[in-house]
């Protein structure tokens, strides 16, 4: 499906100013919950219309109040009553809790507000603004671990990630990045020695390459995974449990990661096209223990014949690479923009 080509750089410039008197100084990532008005399932909730108001965007609730929409003129997010998927100008985010309804109103969990919405619309609120200079690129699974397997294309997903990876890396290096890997050939590597590996490097940003399989074959499009913010069930599940408030290093970058994350997953929709599976939360083990932005791209199905036809074809991953550097560079935009310097 072909997607209308919005200006993304108006969505920042726009709220630049807006929100400036509220960045706390040496808050790090985290962020005051200044906004709550309501407390709905023992958690602090903001009412859209309010969080409308914070982001200097118009506010319109549909008649049966079952979907809110915030709008300006380059940016509109609409959420649905017990969802949580927001659309960001039509791309998929699922949002840690679902938006919650009450006496006609529409709230959204305060903690996603900071999580989701902050880093998406008004990045400049947050502390360490990260540079962007060394990407290293991990691709998943190899050696005794083949990944996913298409066995009537004779495809394994750890071969096919590492072509991904090198074709990645040169559309990275073109555009100026230094780019590492975590493996070059058929070898195994243990997922803590993945991050562990761009933490001894001092990586700026760390991209897992993945592709997916599905028992049921109809199943398409692609995913894009972000390390789950502190105190927020994974996108595979509702409930808050232990593992979810045990802070973990890669949650001081997680504004970053989800910037980083919705640009590579909107660049990857707008030039491949299919199903848009959405930006999602994960706890994954190669992410967890990362010192710097973190993101889990699954590039497509395996367990879908025609996806995986074009997954195997080098053309195909070369889209898929640019696609990926694009996003990238769009995040990188963004980084350079915020921190008045060279990012
Ligand atoms: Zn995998």
């Amino acid at each position: 499906m072909a997607r209308p080509h919005f200006q993304w750089g108006s969505i920042l410039l726009l709220c630049l100013g807006l929100e400036m008197g509220l960045v706390s100084s040496g808050s790090g990532a985290g962020f005051p919950l200044t906004q709550t008005d309501a407390i709905l399932y023992n958690r602090p909730y903001t009412e859209l219309k309010t969080v409308a108001g914070k982001m200097g965007m118009r506010y319109q609730q549909s008649r049966d109040m079952k979907t809110g929409t915030l709008s300006s003129r380059w940016t509109s997010l609409k959420f649905s009553q017990n969802s949580r998927v927001m659309l960001l100008n039509n791309f998929k985010i699922y949002l840690g809790f679902a938006v919650a309804g009450s006496k006609g109103r529409l709230y959204l969990s305060s903690q996603d507000m900071n999580n989701i919405i902050r880093p998406l619309l008004t990045p400049q609120v947050f502390s360490h603004k990260p540079v962007l200079k060394k990407i290293v690129i991990d691709p998943g699974h190899g050696g005794r671990d083949p990944g996913c397997s298409n066995d009537s294309l004779g495809m394994l997903e750890k071969d096919l990630v590492l072509a991904w990876a090198k074709q990645l890396k040169d559309a990275l290096q073109k555009r100026g990045y230094q780019v590492l890997l975590t493996r070059h050939s058929d070898r195994y590597v243990e997922n803590t020695n993945r991050f562990k590996y761009a933490n001894d490097v001092n990586a700026d940003l760390f991209l897992s390459l993945h592709f997916n399989s599905v028992q049921r074959p109809s199943v398409h499009g692609i995913e894009t995974y972000v390390y789950t913010p502190l105190g927020q069930p994974s996108s595979s599940r509702s409930k808050v449990e232990e593992i979810d408030l045990k802070p973990r290093p890669a949650n001081q970058y997680d504004p970053w990661s989800t910037l980083a994350g919705f640009n590579i997953q909107r660049h990857l929709i707008q030039s491949i096209g299919g199903v848009d599976r959405g930006l999602k939360r994960a706890r994954f083990s190669m992410l967890s223990g990362l010192n710097c932005p973190g993101v889990l791209l699954e590039g497509g199905f395996f367990s879908n014949r025609t996806e995986a036809k074009k997954i195997k074809s080098a053309w195909h991953r070369k889209k898929l690479a640019e696609a990926v550097a694009l996003g990238v560079d769009a995040y990188h935009d963004t980084l350079k923009k915020i921190s008045g310097k060279d990012a």
